[in-house]
C-alpha cells in the first residue's frame, strides 16, 4: 500500500493506537517496579558506552572465547558475505528446513527470500513474525511485528491459510500455531537466531523472548546459526541482569521477559541435547561507518527495545510501513541511511518534530533527535534532495524570512495559487491552511 494511503487510513490508525495504548499502560506499571529507573538507564547507557569505546578489544575477546567454546565465528562485511557463508553451511549440512526466531538483522539481508529461492522451507516461529510471514508482509515493528493487525484480521488470515474458524479467538489461534510449529521444530535441520547481546567474557550469545520459540530454534535442530550485528556486544554476563531488565521494561513493560538464555556453544561430549554445530556470523553492513562518526556512533548503543517508535508522534500516526525500511521510527531514520544509502533514505530524518520524547524514553540514552538533525545536515550538505525541492525551499525560505514580502499579494490570489499545487505537492488527503490577512494589518486596524 502507498505510504500516503496508510498514513491516512483511519482503521489502521485505530489498530496501532489501540495496541500502543496497551503498551503504554504496561510500561507505566512496569516502571513502578523499579526503585530508580533513571539510574538503571544511566548504568545501561554506560555499559554500552564502554562497549563501544573498547569494541576492538571486546570483539577479540568474544571471538577467542567463542572459538574456545567450540563455536565457529565468521565476520561478514555485507549482505553478500553473510549469504555466501550461510550458503556454504546449508550445502555442507544439506539443509532443507529452517526454523527462525525473530531477528531484525536477518531482515536486513532478506534472509527468507534468499532461503526460499534456494528451495528451502523457512518458518518464522515468533507468533507475530509467523503472522506477518503468512500474510506475505514484512515486520511492522521491531518488537511487535504484527502490531497493525487486529484479532479479527488474524482470525481471517488463519481461516484463509489453515481453514481455522473465521471467528476463532486468540487462544485457539495460538494453540493452533503452537501445534503447527512444534512439528517444524522437530523436523528442522537448522535454527537461525539473532542475538540480543554478545557476551564477550563468556564467548556467548544472550537471547531474551516470551514464547520459548528462540529456545526451541537453537536447541532442537542439528545446526544453530546466529546472525548478529557486532554492536550487540557487552563486556560481561554480569551486565545482563541490568540490560535484560531495561530492555524488557521498554520493550513490553515486563520486569523481565519469560525466557532468557545464554548460549555458550554446541552440544558438548556427554550432553544428550542441543545442536551439533553452532556458527556465529558477526555482521557489519555499514556499522563500521557509523562507528567512525563521532556523533552517529551513539546509535550503535541501541538495544532494539522499540520504545522510541512507540512514543514517537510521527510513528503513532503514520505507522511502520510508511518508512519502507527494516528499522523504523526515530532509530530507523538514523540507521537506515547508513545501512542502505543516504540518497535513498536520508529523507527519513525529516519525519521528526524534534519533540525529544524518543530521547527521554530510550533506555540507553541515545540522543536520537541530535542524530536526526545531524543526518538532515549531511543530507542537505551533500545536496541529496531533488533540484525542484531545493528551489522550492530556497524561495519559501526567502519569502517567509522577509515579512514585507510574505505579506505582498492578495489573500484570495495566494489561496487560489496554493489550491493549484496543493494536491500534487502536498497531499490528496489534507488541505494547506488558508492564507489570512496579515496579522500586522489586522492589528493596525
Ligand atoms: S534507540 Fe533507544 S529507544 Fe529506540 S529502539 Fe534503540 S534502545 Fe530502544
Amino acid at each position: 500500500m502507498q505510504a500516503e494511503q496508510v498514513a491516512f487510513d483511519q482503521d489502521h490508525r485505530r489498530k496501532i493506537q489501540y495496541n500502543l495504548g496497551k503498551y503504554f499502560s504496561a510500561v507505566e506499571a512496569g516502571l513502578a517496579r523499579f526503585r530508580d529507573f533513571e539510574k538503571a538507564r544511566l548504568q545501561a547507557s554506560q555499559v554500552k558506552d564502554y562497549a563501544l569505546n573498547n569494541i576492538d578489544d571486546l570483539l577479540d575477546q568474544l571471538v577467542e572465547n567463542m572459538q574456545r567454546n567450540g563455536i565457529e565465528v565468521y565476520l561478514a562485511d555485507d549482505e553478500k558475505a553473510v549469504l555466501e557463508t550461510l550458503d556454504n553451511i546449508i550445502r555442507q549440512e544439506q539443509v532443507r528446513l529452517v526454523v527462525k526466531s525473530k531477528s531484525m538483522t536477518t531482515e536486513e539481508i532478506g534472509l527468507n527470500t534468499f532461503l526460499e529461492k534456494r528451495g528451502i522451507e523457512v518458518f518464522e516461529t515468533d507468533l507475530g513474525e509467523f503472522i506477518v510471514q503468512q500474510a506475505g508482509e514484512r515486520p511492522y515493528h521491531i518488537v511487535t511485528p504484527a502490531m497493525h493487525k487486529s484479532r479479527q484480521d488474524v482470525a481471517r488470515l488463519y481461516h484463509e491459510k489453515f481453514g481455522t474458524p473465521a471467528d476463532a479467538d486468540p487462544e485457539t489461534l495460538t494453540r493452533f500455531t503452537r501445534r503447527y510449529l512444534r512439528q517444524k521444530f522437530v523436523e528442522a535441520d537448522m535454527g537461525i537466531t539473532g542475538a540480543n547481546f554478545l557476551v564477550a567474557d563468556q564467548g556467548a550469545i544472550a537471547l531474551t523472548e516470551n514464547e520459548g520459540n528462540a529456545f526451541m530454534s537453537f536447541s532442537f535442530p542439528r545446526v544453530h546459526v546466529v546472525i548478529a550485528g557486532f554492536e550487540k556486544i557487552i563486556p560481561s554476563y554480569r551486565h545482563l541482569s541490568l540490560m535484560w531488565q531495561v530492555l524488557a521494561n521498554r520493550g513490553t513493560g515486563q520486569s523481565i521477559t519469560v525466557y532468557n538464555s545464554i548460549v555458550r556453544g554446541p552440544r558438548r561430549r556427554g550432553e544428550d541435547s542441543g545442536p551439533e554445530r553452532m556458527v556465529v556470523i558477526l555482521f557489519d553492513n555499514g556499522r563500521s561507518r557509523l562507528l567512525e562518526r563521532e556523533e552517529h556512533r551513539l546509535a550503535l548503543k541501541c538495544i532494539r527495545c522499540g520504545a522510541c517508535l512507540n512514543y514517537c508522534p510521527i510513528y503513532q500516526n503514520i505507522g511502520g510501513y510508511t518508512y519502507d525500511a527494516v528499522y523504523t521510527g526515530p532509530i530507523g531514520s538514523v540507521l537506515t541511511p547508513f545501512f542502505k544509502g543516504f540518497k535513498e533514505y536520508g529523507h527519513l530524518s525529516f519525519a521528526c518534530t524534534v519533540c525529544r520524547k524518543c530521547e527521554e524514553v530510550c533506555p540507553v540514552k541515545i540522543p536520537l533527535p541530535d542524530l536526526l538533525l545531524a543526518n538532515r545536515r549531511d543530507y542537505v550538505e551533500h545536496k541529496l534532495s531533488s533540484m525542484g525541492e531545493r528551489v522550492i525551499f530556497k524561495i519559501f525560505g526567502l519569502v517567509v524570512s522577509i515579512p514585507g514580502v510574505f505579506g505582498i499579494g492578495l489573500v484570495k490570489l495566494k489561496n487560489w495559487m496554493i489550491k493549484l499545487v496543493e494536491k500534487p505537492l502536498w497531499s490528496r488527503y489534507r488541505s494547506f491552511p488558508d492564507f489570512k490577512k496579515p496579522f500586522r494589518r489586522r492589528f493596525k486596524r
